[in-house]
């Protein structure tokens, strides 16, 4: 990753407080930043880093100039660690973690802080997670150590007690809505893509840039096609094999929580919560890394779908 960042508006409060840890030294060995994926924690994270590795005496964020800030712009910082799957879904694994521990018991190659982001914390398998126990046990010198997690619940409780918490917030509708206003000049789109994103700015911007809004106009239709018999299960299994299931699955609790609220008035069936939970389950199954087959995943929702479509 490179380039210089800074963190995002409505983390400014935050901010301020690691600011201010910092200049009265109290910043402790191992930070674990949570919240919803898409708010920008990755980010604070890099900023974060970024200012640790400056060398002008400057509290308010990198400098931009300095040896450290021209390292971090070009990405080869070499006291700064990122430890990622190598593909989205895929587990972070033990040696990864011992490769990380050994770099950590070296001092920093540049005199100062030595920084390692871990994201998303919740990758590591429980194997890789125990082998990180012992680094955050014995701290070495000026190490910080940043964890970042999308789903706080499937981190061990034993990493989670070993890291000070942060919880970084969504940004409130209209703050989000004047970040993303470069995206698009039309008010309407901005808050459609606000609202599909479920109020995750970073996702909304992908909607408005990267075509997403297209493609979930698109599975939209594969849903209701399904349901009215247009569109066969194990053709429409095939089309989301491709595509992101995370993603996928909270398209169609979205599109099932509309329909439950509609519906309220008039008849709303148990049987749309059952497959709401088996969504639920299916999601949890996918981002659990065991690498399930996602096409016998979409085969199976699609023809209880098309079922439920028949009651
Ligand atoms: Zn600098």
């Amino acid at each position: 990753m490179s380039g210089l960042v800074q963190p995002l508006d409505w983390h400014a409060a935050d901010w301020q407080r690691m600011m201010s840890a910092h200049r009265h030294n109290r910043l402790p060995h191992a930070i674990l930043l949570s919240g919803p994926k898409y708010i920008g924690k990755q980010q604070f994270s890099r900023a974060l880093a970024q200012h640790l590795l400056c060398i002008t005496e400057d509290y308010s964020g990198n400098c931009g100039h300095c040896k450290g800030c021209q390292l971090n712009a070009a990405g080869t910082h070499p006291d700064l660690t990122v430890l990622a799957p190598e593909e989205a879904g895929k587990a972070i694994g033990i040696s990864d973690i011992r490769m990380l521990s050994m770099n950590v018991s070296k001092t920093g190659q540049q005199g100062g802080w030595k920084i390692i982001i871990i994201t998303p914390a919740e990758a590591m398998t429980a194997s890789a997670a125990n082998a990180l126990l012992k680094t955050l046990e014995e701290p070495q010198g000026q190490t910080l150590i940043m964890l970042v997690s999308h789903e706080l619940g499937r981190l061990p409780a034993t990493i989670r007690s070993r890291c000070q918490r942060h919880v970084l917030p969504l940004p409130s509708n209209a703050e989000a809505l004047s970040w993303l206003q470069s995206s698009s000049t039309d008010r309407e789109t901005l808050q459609l893509a606000l609202t599909k994103a479920q109020g995750r700015p970073l996702m909304a911007q992908q909607y408005l840039t990267g075509g997403l809004l297209d493609r979930h106009r698109q599975f939209d239709l594969w849903i209701d096609d399904v349901a009215a018999g247009r569109l066969p299960p194990l053709e429409a299994a095939l089309h989301c094999q491709k595509l992101d299931a995370v993603v996928l699955i909270d398209w169609f609790l979205f599109y099932l929580h509309h329909r439950i609220c509609s519906d309220i008035e008039r008849q709303c069936y148990p049987q749309i919560f059952s497959f709401y939970d088996k969504l639920g389950k299916a999601r949890g199954w996918i981002m659990s890394g065991a690498n399930p087959n996602s096409q016998l995943i979409w085969e199976e929702l699609f023809f209880d779908w098309l079922a439920l479509s028949k009651v």
